[in-house]
């Protein structure tokens, strides 16, 4: 597991050379042809009472509003991916998938966290119909595995965007699977490993991402 920001910032204060470097290398990731997408940190996910509640979700929130605050402002796009699924879905284990419920539409666990700030209204909604799959890009058909895509390319297409910077929630399924079709889409793609946690459901799998992600071609930072 990495080292968690909130530590290291105490023990060296808050305006040491090292905070300086870090905030200076922070600043450099952004700019108008950037977008920070920050994935799917949702009640369910982020609060230790939501369905699917991933360890130390809240240091994410933490790491999340600081590059939110980084990217808007160097000028670059900022989009918050969401969950979003009908109440009754192959993805869910009651329907046959291997999930809790989690992140039903309009409810309270698949809203943004409160404590996630919210700069301006770019979001993606992942599942509206009842697809599967877990990247921002791509939505698969639960019976049938054809994939399409969301709105999210052409939404940063639109906009110019060449380099995306991920980060949320979970490290081994959403995010995972958004930096990995990024790279494949032909940004340039950066994730901020202390941004984002794992499920785990088998031991390992956070690490096992990470490295896929790297191997892959995404930045590590
Ligand atoms: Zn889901």
């Amino acid at each position: 597991m990495s080292e968690r920001p909130g530590g290291r910032e105490s023990e060296r204060g808050p305006s040491g050379p090292a905070e300086g470097q870090e905030r200076e290398a922070r600043h450099e990731r952004y700019d108008p042809s950037t977008a920070l997408l920050v994935v799917d940190v949702q009640n369910d996910f982020a609060d230790p009472d939501g369905s699917l509640y991933v360890r130390d979700a809240e240091s994410v929130i933490d790491v999340a509003n600081v590059e939110i605050e980084a990217a808007r402002s160097a000028g670059a796009m900022v989009v918050y991916t969401q969950d979003w699924h009908p109440p009754v879905t192959p993805h869910f284990a009651k329907d046959g998938g291997i999930w809790p419920v989690h992140c039903v539409h309009d409810t309270w666990g698949a809203e943004l966290h409160p404590r996630l700030k919210v700069v301006h209204d770019e979001r993606i909604r992942v599942g509206v119909g009842g697809e599967d799959g877990y990247s921002a890009f791509t939505v698969a058909d639960p019976v049938t595995r054809d994939t399409e895509p969301t709105a999210l390319d052409s939404m940063l297409r639109a906009r110019g965007i060449e380099r995306v910077v991920v980060l949320g929630l979970a490290t081994d399924y959403c995010v995972r699977a958004t930096a990995l079709d990024a790279v494949a889409l032909g940004y340039d793609t950066t994730l901020v490993v202390d941004g984002a946690r794992p499920v785990e459901l088998e031991p390992g799998d956070g690490q096992r991402a990470i490295d896929e992600m790297g191997a892959a071609g995404v930045a590590l930072v």
